[in-house]
């Protein structure tokens, strides 16, 4: 894959549809992507949730997918800025340790 252009990691416009849970970005080459609540939280960065991905111990009885609690924001300010770099989004459960750039967030669009 090229390396990414700068307007590929910016957004224009960030929407959190809490109705709909999912999160959708307008990026500056014009493409818009969208992440389901459930998959961000899959995918939350903070070391916490990247070691229970990694343990795939089979003896355990859960597995990490159903480890990491479903993707549900807080009702009341579910996410914010950080610096003009990331987003950190506010789980209902009260994690909020995954601080996810906004190279990050387009490198798992895929797109
Ligand atoms: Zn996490």
């Amino acid at each position: 894959m090229p390396p990414m252009s700068v307007e590929q990691t910016i957004p224009d416009n960030i929407e959190i549809d809490v109705k709909q849970s999912q999160v959708r970005i307008n990026w500056q080459d014009g493409l818009q992507t969208e992440y389901p609540f459930t998959g961000l939280r899959k995918a939350c960065p903070c070391a916490e949730c990247e070691a229970l991905r990694k343990n795939d111990d089979p003896l355990r009885i859960f597995q990490p997918e159903q480890a990491i609690t479903e993707g549900v924001l807080r009702p009341y300010n579910p996410a914010q800025m950080v610096g003009n770099y990331a987003l950190q989004f506010f789980w209902a459960d009260g994690h909020s340790a995954g601080i996810y750039t906004f190279k990050f967030l387009r490198k798992i669009s895929g797109q």
